[in-house]
């Protein structure tokens, strides 16, 4: 089995789960690059990688499918061999709304991806990395967003409760597997340049509220990256249960 050791990325094929990829992979980790739709933008993580002598691979699965989720991980075993790390990366987010315009199969996609998928992947690496369960411990990386802390009232309070509920996640299962060999950390972008915006309708949403974010532009993917970086790495090995604002302050 090689040293190196295993990354597998939630929704890597873009945004800001592609620069985890790429940095990751620069890092020395083997990634598993996990999408469910954008097969090209995938492959050309995976071909980027494999440029700078990386090892990586695509995966796709629908977070918010436990099926798609079991079968991911055993493909991550069979190709790799081992899991120690993952990035809950994936995330959707709606169009602008009140809650009093959202119909129930937006409420239920945006808690089924965000909130239970983070959980059911973070199961099924507790259950190969905890030493409770015969396994060598690993990191885990919640992606979040200060719409969990700011709420987002009249855009989207569902997806802000989505992700204050990974928040809260974060905090009770570091301290539930940390004798466990196992660390559990968040980060919460701000306004972040990526397709997200442009998913929801609102491709400029990062250039519109430039003027009212503290340092007057909005952020790229790689200084989110970046920080995560740091969470899977052994400078963070006693930092758990923590979550990182990577907000520009707000
Ligand atoms: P993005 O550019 O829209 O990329 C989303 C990624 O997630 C893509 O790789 C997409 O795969 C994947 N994905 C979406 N739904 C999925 C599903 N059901 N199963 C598996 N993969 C799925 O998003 P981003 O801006 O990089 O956001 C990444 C994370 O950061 C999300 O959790 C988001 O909530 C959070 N965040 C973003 C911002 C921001 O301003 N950008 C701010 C705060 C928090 P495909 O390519 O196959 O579609």
């Amino acid at each position: 089995m090689s040293e190196r050791k295993v990354l597998l990325v939630t929704g890597g094929s873009r945004g800001i789960g592609a620069s985890i990829a790429r940095l990751a992979a620069k890092a020395g980790y083997r990634v598993a690059v996990n999408f469910v739709s954008d097969t090209e933008a995938a492959a050309a993580v995976v071909r980027e990688i494999e440029a700078g002598d990386g090892e990586a691979f695509a995966i796709r699965a629908d977070i918010g499918e436990e099926k798609d989720i079991l079968a991911m991980f055993a493909t991550v075993e069979e190709r790799f061999g081992r899991l120690d790390a993952l990035v809950n990366n994936a995330g959707v987010v709606g169009r602008r709304s009140r809650l009093d315009e959202m119909d129930a199969a937006r409420l239920q996609r945006m808690v089924a991806v965000n909130t239970v998928g983070t959980m059911l992947c973070t199961r099924e690496a507790v259950r190969r990395m905890s030493t409770r369960h015969g396994g060598k411990g690993g990191v885990i990386v919640n992606i979040s967003s200060m719409a969990a802390q700011l709420g987002s009232p009249s855009l989207y309070v569902d997806y802000a409760a989505s992700k204050g509920a990974v928040d809260t996640f974060t905090y009770g299962l570091a301290l539930e597997v940390a004798a466990e060999g196992i660390r559990v950390n968040g980060v919460r972008p701000g306004i972040i340049e990526t397709d997200i915006h442009a998913s929801r309708g609102e491709p400029d949403w990062p250039r519109d509220m430039t003027s009212l974010l503290p340092m007057q532009r909005a952020g790229q993917p790689d200084e989110v990256a970046r920080a995560v970086l740091y969470l899977l790495s052994d400078d963070a090995s006693y930092v758990t249960g923590s979550i990182l604002n990577v907000s520009g302050g707000r």
